[in-house]
């Protein structure tokens, strides 16, 4: 009747365990803080659904993660009152990983042990990396709601396949059982578990308990007290003046499911009209799916504590899709569902607050520290560039966290904010020049930039595939409108004296007759023929007028089937 199956992994999590297990070893206590972050997600989870549907509680409404060590067994046991997984549940959430980008992650594993550590450490291996410590791992789960029959047990050594089948289990919710590995006996030790728990999960909402140490024998009537060990209070809630910064890195990992340091945070209590707290995180790393647009959204919703749900796409853009943390209401109702987030007054104020939260975050981290904002321009700047097509009422704020490659350095690398560019300007010139191209060699190596070099005008040198949508989307910066030196004719505006526009006029005298007959042998294949003054080494190049598309982004609009 327990339908007792042998399964094997999916051919990622093959791959994954043996890497992960010998690159992460150095670090091996976070299995710790991975277990209790699901353990403390599945609580979220429960406490949601029972705003709806009170009989999930059943008769135990205490929320609370509890930890044991049994030094005989040589085992530790994390259990959690959440909501638990049914036997399907378990086979999609433990057997296989759902992540998006895990392809592409495992692609850019290279065998290079510190490297790939880092990777993994991006990546994110959750509730796998138990077996960085256990060689064999017994997972026991019920979900809330259902009876004690249809409990389930999954067991795995960690060496491509597992076993599950269905179990009684009375009390809702997973406990999850670690074998530990010869060697590792340093984690069957109290001390060493409470210390681990403080480090990294002191302020998640829940209380993690475990047995008091009764410092001799252990007592006859089991009767033991469990006792809390973490503080327990929603770090978000507390005053900043009361927070470490050890303390906002541990709760960036949690509701981030990140394992590096973030890169820069906003906390704020806002009262007033509306009252609400955020607490904003900008990460260190590009995850791997950050250009799947329809996964990443990173802010969990609370409302007055209580936890409403993950990626809330509503409080943050989608070029700000890869901000991290929490937003906590005390103006929403607790039974507030994704349909009423959509325009909801109190959210669309939430959102501009936080918006301008994270835009001022970030243009003070590019004054203060250009170096950090250079590193977080290398991962994100590609998404930043969306902003002044999305949010054109931040259209300005935006425009100033730019940065670009240009001509004034002709390195591929973005650090030409357009104050830079503007503050390089020649006298009487009058536009933002730019060029845009498949490929940074392309644009720089592009002939239309020759007269540009010539009179030591700056020109931008735009190769993203967002940047014709970027141009599209932001005519102009501090009055001067951005221009492609590939449309229309060439006006250099005051930049040309009287003298030079004499020549030119006679240049073109002179070459009408040619013009002419290229003309006519080109046919219908180009508008016009003209005698060009971009020039000075290359003798034609193609342009496109003013008002239509350019060539990169027909061919990317071809590209697209449009
Ligand atoms: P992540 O937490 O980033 O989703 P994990 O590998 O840590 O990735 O966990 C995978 C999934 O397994 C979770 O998303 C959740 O659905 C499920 N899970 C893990 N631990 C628990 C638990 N204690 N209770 C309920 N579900 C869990
Ligand atoms: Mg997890």
């Amino acid at each position: 009747a327990s339908h007792k199956e042998t399964l094997g992994f999916q051919t990622e999590v093959k791959q994954l365990l043996s890497l992960m297990i010998h690159s992460l070893y150095s670090n091996k206590e976070i299995f710790l803080r991975e277990l209790i972050s699901n353990a403390a997600d599945a609580a979220d989870k429960l406490r949601f659904e029972a705003l709806t549907d009170d009989a999930l509680y059943e008769d135990d409404s205490t929320l609370r993660i509890r930890l044991s060590y049994d030094k005989d067994k040589r085992t530790i046991t994390i259990t959690d009152n959440g909501i638990g997984m049914g036997r399907q549940e378990v086979v999609d959430n433990i057997g296989t990983i759902a992540k998006s980008g895990t392809r592409a992650f495992l692609e850019a594993l290279s065998g290079d042990q510190a490297k790939d550590a880092h990777l993994i450490g991006q990546f994110g291996v959750g509730f796998y990396s138990a077996f960085i410590v256990a060689d064999k791992v017994v997972l026991e789960t019920r979900r809330a709601g259902v009876g004690p029959e249809h409990g389930v047990r999954w067991e795995s050594r960690g060496e491509g396949d597992y076993t599950i089948e269905t179990i009684e289990k009375a009390s809702r919710g997973t406990q999850v059982t670690l074998h530990l590995r010869e060697g590792e006996e340093e984690f069957l030790d109290g001390w060493r578990l409470r210390h681990i728990v403080t480090k990294y999960s002191d302020h998640i909402d829940l209380p993690i308990e475990m047995k008091q140490e009764s410092g001799g024998d252990k007592k006859e009537d089991e009767q033991e007290e469990w006792e809390q060990i973490n503080k327990a209070t929603a770090l978000w809630a507390l005053p900043k003046s009361e927070i470490k910064e050890e303390e906002y890195q541990a709760f960036y990992k949690h509701v981030a499911h990140d394992f590096e340091d973030p890169l820069a945070w906003t906390h704020n209590h806002v009262e007033g009209k509306l009252e609400y707290t955020s607490l904003l995180f900008i990460p260190s790393r590009a995850p791997f799916d950050l250009w799947d647009r329809d996964r990443m959204h990173g802010i969990k919703l609370y409302v007055q504590r209580v936890f409403i749900m993950d990626d809330a796409e509503q409080l943050m853009p989608r070029y700000l899709r890869f901000v991290r943390g929490v937003v906590d209401s005390n103006d929403l109702p607790l039974n507030i569902s994704r349909e009423i987030l959509q325009n909801n007054r109190v959210i669309d104020s939430i959102r501009a607050g936080s918006v301008k939260k994270v835009l001022g975050l970030l243009e003070d981290m590019a004054k203060r520290d250009s170096q950090k904002y250079q590193s977080f321009w290398k991962e994100f700047g590609q998404v930043m560039k969306e902003g002044p097509g999305e949010d054109p009422n931040n259209r300005e704020q935006i425009a100033r966290l730019l940065r670009f490659a240009s001509t004034y350095h002709d390195s591929d690398e973005q650090t030409v904010s357009l104050a830079d560019y503007l503050s390089r300007v020649k006298e009487g010139q009058e536009k933002i020049y730019y060029i845009t191209a498949d490929t940074f060699l392309a644009a720089k190596s592009s002939p239309h930039l020759e007269v540009f070099r010539k009179k030591g005008v700056e020109v931008l040198l735009l190769s993203d595939r967002v940047d014709e949508w970027l141009v599209a989307s932001l005519p102009e910066f501090e009055g001067k409108p951005l221009q492609s030196v590939t449309k229309g004719e060439l006006d250099l505006g005051n930049l040309e004296d009287k003298q030079e526009k004499q020549q030119q006029k006679e240049v073109e005298e002179d070459f009408k007759g040619l013009v002419e007959k290229v003309q006519k042998s080109l046919g219908d294949k180009v508008k016009e023929v003209r005698v060009t003054h971009r020039l000075t080494d290359s003798p034609a190049c193609l342009v496109v007028e003013q008002h239509d598309i350019s060539g990169y982004l027909e061919r990317l609009l071809k590209e697209a089937g449009q």
